[in-house]
């Protein structure tokens, strides 16, 4: 059944949000622009949002294959996707593999450091406080989630990082972290809301790497003017369809 645009529900800084006839229901649209450090780097790169609508929908797709639920449908064309409508909870959930970034900035670490097992941090999502790093407690504290919530997210994001880390690892290519949200989906007639991934998989929200060349096919590209943000999300995309099919 296909759904029309109604309302904008929300724009953010990469994606607006519009109702459909149906409650349940979002259309998800991804836009061309970019930001980054709290959004004082702006940019726009033509054809981006229409790769991150592919690659999200790509690899919330093979996540929903393995019961692992996410909030993506379908597809339903270049820049739009059907998802399920959730509440966002408030934490961003890292998972990193190797210590990059703000890792490396907080503590000093060298980058490169191998993070075996993986690591897992939480921060809460609040762009004029710089989604400061949080701790299970304080989120209870705060009132962003219950410990069974957080329980759910933490084997939710590992399981998504083992299946993530190896899809792209069939592809030569090395995933050294990203950024997960979850939200509570409770469609019309449930009694509970349910723990389900949401938001996006892109290589916005990833760091990602050539496993041969060291090349970057990631946001860094814009973050740190390292070479042609086009290109390296164009290569990303071109070999996870090469796995796909
Ligand atoms: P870091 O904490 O090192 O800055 O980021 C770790 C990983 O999470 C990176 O892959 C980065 O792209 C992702 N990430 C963390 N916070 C955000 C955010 O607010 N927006 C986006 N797009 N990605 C984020």
């Amino acid at each position: 059944m296909s759904h029309s645009k109604g309302e904008m529900l929300y724009e953010g800084k990469a994606k607006r949000l519009y109702r459909t006839d149906d409650p349940d229901l979002l259309i998800m649209e991804y836009k061309d622009d970019l930001t980054a450090f709290d959004a004082t780097k702006r940019g726009t790169s033509l054809g981006k949002g229409a790769i991150n609508n592919a690659v999200s929908a790509l690899l919330m797709g093979r996540l929903n294959d393995m019961h692992v639920e996410t909030s993506f449908l379908n597809l339903i064309d270049a820049n739009h996707s059907l998802v399920r409508n959730v509440k966002i909870v408030p934490i961003e959930v890292i998972i990193r593999f190797e210590a990059h970034g703000s890792l490396c900035r907080r503590y000093g670490i060298e980058p490169g450091l191998v993070c075996d097992p993986p690591l897992y941090e939480i921060c809460y999502k609040n762009d004029d406080l710089h989604d400061p790093f949080i701790t299970d407690q304080i989120a209870v504290l705060m009132g962003l989630a219950t410990y069974d919530e957080l329980a759910k997210i933490k084997y939710m994001a590992l399981t998504i990082g083992h299946t993530l880390r190896e899809i792209y690892l069939g592809q030569g290519i090395k995933l050294l972290d990203f950024k997960l949200e979850f939200g509570r989906y409770q469609p019309a007639g449930e009694s509970e809301a349910r723990i389900i991934l949401a938001d996006e998989i892109t290589p916005d929200t990833c760091r990602l790497v050539d496993a041969q060349t060291g090349e970057k096919l990631d946001k860094d590209l814009f973050r740190f003017d390292m070479g042609d943000l086009g290109e390296g999300y164009r290569k990303l995309l071109d070999k996870l369809q090469a796995s796909a099919g």
